[in-house]
């Protein structure tokens, strides 16, 4: 057993890895040290915790943590990419379904006591168990066993009153101190609906935020709970994840243009369509003419997507990126906050395939770059190019900040078909005149264009 000032002093250390590996994971040279600095932090926690005065229980722990621990290793080793967003969902619901259990144990024993104690433990259990349930509804839309939008009848007064009456039975609980059994079942019962409910509804371009939202959820929850259980690095570990969170949220939430407000009450549907008919129609152009462009061109702005995931192609792309850059060619990328299925998911594929980080831009840096660009290459983009969202008050995603693809002086875009983005809306740019279609999958699209282009080489 450690002595308390030796198990505080750790806390502290932990505290101090925490926030170093946060700050670390702000810029994607540092991410790795970040990651690992906070893993070392939870590993010291974790640690620490078993030589606390008074644990039992220890052969459980060990069991738990063996068999969470064993399949968290097979799970990452074997998730795919485009996976990610999924299992970010089902982990971050898991963080708050454990925070919720935690204040259900203590309330169970009896060892919730006094008011402000009292008050912690059930807001606890209330963030928690509705990001539990949040998380796994966002879960199976995303791995595509739910459907994306599904809105009740009166969905919004359901969410109201159904919250309400979870929050008052929250407030019966906290006035009457001792809940019976069958008050912490109805309570936990009724949270857990709310998540769910509140989640239905939710397919379009909004996902993204909601899982942010339901992470930091999770992190007050841990916080609080952590109170509740008198850990320090519960509590930290649950401020600086609820805090990262909520400003991860916020800065979604403003990328998209869409306050939160307006996402958890009128939720972007897969149904809704731009609301005027697209003139115009879409041009096909072929591999070698796409390649031409490209190798005649003095600017390329590279615009990547979800579809460019899916085919795994962000290798070639580079290929073709350095072979271009080789023939006198600039190229440059362009990332959506949005763009994929998670934050960063496009800077983390770029970085896999080695694209050096200065030639990767935000939105704001590279917006007013495309008019001066000969060609905008959009690879398995769609949503995050849509003009429509500049243009049609009427469409869902109106409002929504999206790179200028269309002002290049040139569009080609790769996708397989007609396909629609994840919004489920047609998209105005790819019946503009500027704009071209290279049919096929990324990977085999691209790999055609490289072909073209050394056939070119000069
Ligand atoms: P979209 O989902 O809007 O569009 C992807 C496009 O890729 C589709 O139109 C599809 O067309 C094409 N595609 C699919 N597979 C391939 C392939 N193998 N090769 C080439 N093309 C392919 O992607 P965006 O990145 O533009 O937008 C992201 C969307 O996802 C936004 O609406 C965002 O809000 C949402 N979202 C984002 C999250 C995040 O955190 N970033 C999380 C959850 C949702 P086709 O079928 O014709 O090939």
């Amino acid at each position: 057993m450690m002595a308390t000032w030796l198990i505080n002093i750790s806390y502290f250390v932990v505290a101090v890895l925490f926030i170093l590996g946060l700050k670390a994971m702000a810029s994607p040279v540092s991410a790795r040290k970040g990651i690992v600095w906070a893993g070392a932090g939870m590993v010291l926690a974790t640690v620490v915790t078993f030589l606390t005065p008074g644990m039992q229980n220890i052969l459980l722990i060990v069991v738990a943590l063996a068999l969470g621990g064993a399949l968290a290793w097979w799970s990452g080793k074997v998730v795919k990419m485009t996976d990610m967003p999924q299992m970010v969902a089902i982990y971050n619901g898991m963080g708050g379904g454990a925070a919720a259990a935690i204040a259900a144990l203590e309330f169970a024993r009896g060892h919730v006591t006094g008011p402000v104690v009292t008050t912690l433990a059930t807001l606890g259990a209330l963030i928690g168990a509705v990001s539990f349930s949040g998380s796994c509804v966002a879960w199976a839309k995303l791995q595509g066993v739910m459907q994306k939008a599904f809105r009740l009848p009166a969905q919004n007064a359901v969410n109201v009153v159904l919250g309400l009456v979870t929050i008052g039975f929250g407030v019966v609980i906290v006035l009457g101190g001792h809940p019976s059994p069958l008050h912490i079942i109805v309570f936990f019962g009724l949270a857990l609906a709310l998540g769910a409910i509140l989640t239905l509804p939710i397919g379009g371009a909004d996902m993204p935020v909601v899982i942010s939202l339901f992470n930091a959820f999770t992190g007050l929850a841990v916080g609080f709970e952590g109170y509740v259980l008198g850990n320090p690095a519960l509590i930290i570990a649950g401020i600086v994840v609820g805090a990262a969170g909520t400003l991860l949220t916020q800065l979604m939430a403003k990328a998209m243009n869409r306050p939160l407000t307006n996402i958890l009450f009128q939720p972007i549907t897969g149904e809704a369509q731009a609301g005027g008919a697209i003139a115009g129609s879409m041009k096909e152009v072929s591999g070698l003419d796409a390649a031409a462009m490209m190798r005649y061109a003095q600017k390329v702005i590279v615009v990547p997507g979800y579809g460019m995931a899916v085919a795994g192609a962000q290798h070639k792309v580079w290929e073709m990126a350095q072979l271009l850059e080789k023939e006198g060619v600039e190229v440059k990328f362009a990332i959506h906050p949005v763009a994929g299925r998670m934050p960063g998911h496009m800077n983390v594929l770029l970085a896999e395939a080695g694209v050096p980080y200065d030639k990767i831009f935000d939105l704001e840096e590279i917006n007013a770059e495309f008019p001066l660009a000969d060609v905008a290459l959009v690879i398995g983009a769609n949503d995050v190019v849509n003009p429509v969202a500049r243009t049609d008050k009427s469409s869902p995603i109106y409002g929504m900040p999206i790179l200028d693809a269309d002002k290049a002086q040139n569009v080609i875009v790769i996708k397989r078909g007609k396909g629609a983005g994840y919004s489920g809306i047609e998209n105005a740019l790819f019946y503009e005149d500027n704009c071209r279609m290279l049919y096929g999958s990324a990977q085999q699209a691209v790999a055609d264009v490289i072909a073209h282009v050394k056939e070119m080489a000069g």
